[in-house]
């Protein structure tokens, strides 16, 4: 497309220089075609000088019609025999100097050189003059024919201005325009008005140069190339505006990461390991993101609900729901415990079961609820009788308790026993079937563990249940309402021995 609008604007300067020389040759050169041509009155003048002449043809008509600034006559040894200058657009009179070929012996190349006995070919060109560059032609006047003798010289000279460049714009579809700015500047490499210029990268406007006859620049007309031509993907322009978008998109993926993705992954690490922990631990809620400071309040909200259904669960699971004592769940954590002491402390404690005496009977002579109430009763009493901060009292199931005293010596015990049938005796529970007593009572088997007990680190929490149980059954089988206690033996110490 460029390639073509630079082909159309050659085509229209030389039309422009073409119907400039055809004027000049209807001025200058005899034609058989009429008797009377206007160079008959052109060779008139030159032979005769007449002033009707002048009068006639060197009128501002003449010179719009014709379009043209300027009519030069020279002699057969190119001097002027009459110079005439009119701005056709204007009327204004010009006086051009450019003709003084002694001044400017240069712009003599204007001028069709005379080949001995072959008349002189036709010059046109374009010309620097001082009222701006110009398009010239220049004819040799002959005598009679185009074989006469030398009379002298025609030259016509046209302002490069609207009407030349209306052409252009005409020819080439496009906008031409003289480009001002370029002038002082380095016009080497501009591509010349005739010659075929190879188009290889695509832009939105060109200059082209136009030269006199010495090759010294005369303007540089400036082509803008219509739409057809894609512009650039990648220009200054485009470049800028993708260097400032990056720099925008950048500051934005480090605003968002700063203010929300790091505080999202720090609150999801932070959730991650509260899943991971036994205790919960509330969440930072200091975020500069608001919505981040809400999710962060509900989750610890969440975790203040969990929690405490958690402590719920937890003391449900090891308490008994009918006497509210920790039940053997509970007791098993509890002795444990006590266990880890001695093996590691060598705290002695002791463990007693406790198992009411009859009460079958009981149950089935007022009642399972009055069973329960009884229950209630006794372990309200064990309860008490559990003073000391490490000492526990748990229903190990049914009608039986246990108790566990640490650091208990074995006269403590037996007196605490006893302070527990005195108390049981004080608390007056009728049973009336009790083959054992007007009141309720119970039987308690109990054995103490004793650092000298653990053998090999090792202290199995069966062996101390047997141990007492066999303690309870001598209990029960010998007379109920009565205590024994037994000494602790393992089976690792049996092994051992
Ligand atoms: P012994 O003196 O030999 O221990 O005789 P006992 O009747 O106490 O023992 P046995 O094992 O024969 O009966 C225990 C009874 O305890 C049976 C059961 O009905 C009763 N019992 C167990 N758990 C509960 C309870 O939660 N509530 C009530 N009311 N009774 C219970
Ligand atoms: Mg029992
Ligand atoms: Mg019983």
């Amino acid at each position: 497309m460029a390639e073509k609008e630079l082909k159309l604007l050659n085509y229209g300067v030389q039309t422009a220089l073409t119907s400039l020389s055809r004027l000049t040759y209807d001025y200058s050169v005899w034609t058989s075609t009429y008797d009377y041509s206007v160079w008959t009155s052109t060779y008139d003048f030159m032979h005769d000088l007449n002033e009707e002449y002048i009068d006639e043809n060197m009128v501002p008509d003449t010179f719009n019609s014709l379009k043209v600034d300027g009519i030069f006559y020279l002699n057969e040894n190119f001097e002027p025999i009459l110079t005439k200058g009119l701005h056709h657009l204007s009327d204004v009179e010009l006086t051009f100097s450019f003709y003084d070929f002694k001044k400017y012996p240069l712009n003599s190349k204007m001028l069709p050189t005379p080949i001995s006995g072959e008349g002189a070919p036709h010059k046109e060109g374009f010309i620097n003059t001082q009222y701006g560059p110009a398009l010239f032609s220049a004819f040799q006047i002959r005598d009679s024919n185009k074989f006469g003798g030398n009379r002298g010289f025609l030259i016509f000279i046209q302002l490069v201005e609207e009407p030349f460049l209306d052409l252009l714009n005409q020819s080439t579809l496009t906008k031409i325009s003289i480009d001002n700015d370029i002038v002082g500047k380095n016009l080497s490499g501009l591509p010349l008005w005739n010659e075929k210029v190879k188009i290889e990268d695509v832009k939105p406007y060109r200059h082209i140069l136009f030269q006199d006859m010495n090759g010294l620049p005369v303007t540089v007309l400036k082509i803008k190339h219509s739409k057809g031509d894609l512009p650039p993907l990648i220009n200054e322009h485009s470049l800028i505006f993708i260097s400032i978008l990056s720099l925008f998109i950048y500051l934005f993926y480090h605003l968002i990461t700063h203010t929300i993705i790091k505080p999202v992954k720090k609150l999801a690490l932070s959730i991650k390991l509260i899943d991971g922990e036994l205790g919960f631990k509330l969440l930072d809620d200091k975020f500069s993101v608001k919505e981040l400071m809400i999710v962060s309040n509900n989750v610890n909200q969440l975790i203040n609900t969990v929690q405490q259904q958690n402590d719920l669960l937890r003391k449900q699971a090891t308490t008994d729901q009918l006497t509210s004592l920790i039940n053997r769940h509970g007791l098993l954590a509890v002795l444990e415990i006590h266990k880890d002491l001695c093996i590691r402390q060598g705290i002695t404690f002791a463990v007693v079961m406790c198992d009411i005496d009859h009460f079958k009977q009981y149950n089935d002579h007022f009642g399972h609820l009055e069973g329960d109430q009884a229950l209630v009763d006794v372990a309200q009493v064990l309860k008490l009788q559990c003073k000391r901060a490490n000492d526990y009292c748990a229903r190990y199931g049914g009608e039986e308790f246990t108790l566990l005293f640490s650091d208990m010596s074995e006269n403590d015990l037996q007196e605490k026993l006893l302070r527990i049938g005195d108390a049981m005796k004080t608390l007056n529970i009728a049973h009336p079937k009790s083959q054992t007593a007007p009141h309720m009572t119970f039987s308690c088997g109990a054995t103490i563990i004793k650092a000298t007990d653990v053998v090999d680190h090792s202290l199995p929490i069966s062996d101390i249940f047997k141990c007492a149980d066999q303690a309870l059954y001598e209990a029960k089988s010998t007379g109920r309402n009565n205590f024994v206690i037994k000494e602790f033996v393992t089976l690792a110490s049996d092994e051992q021995r």
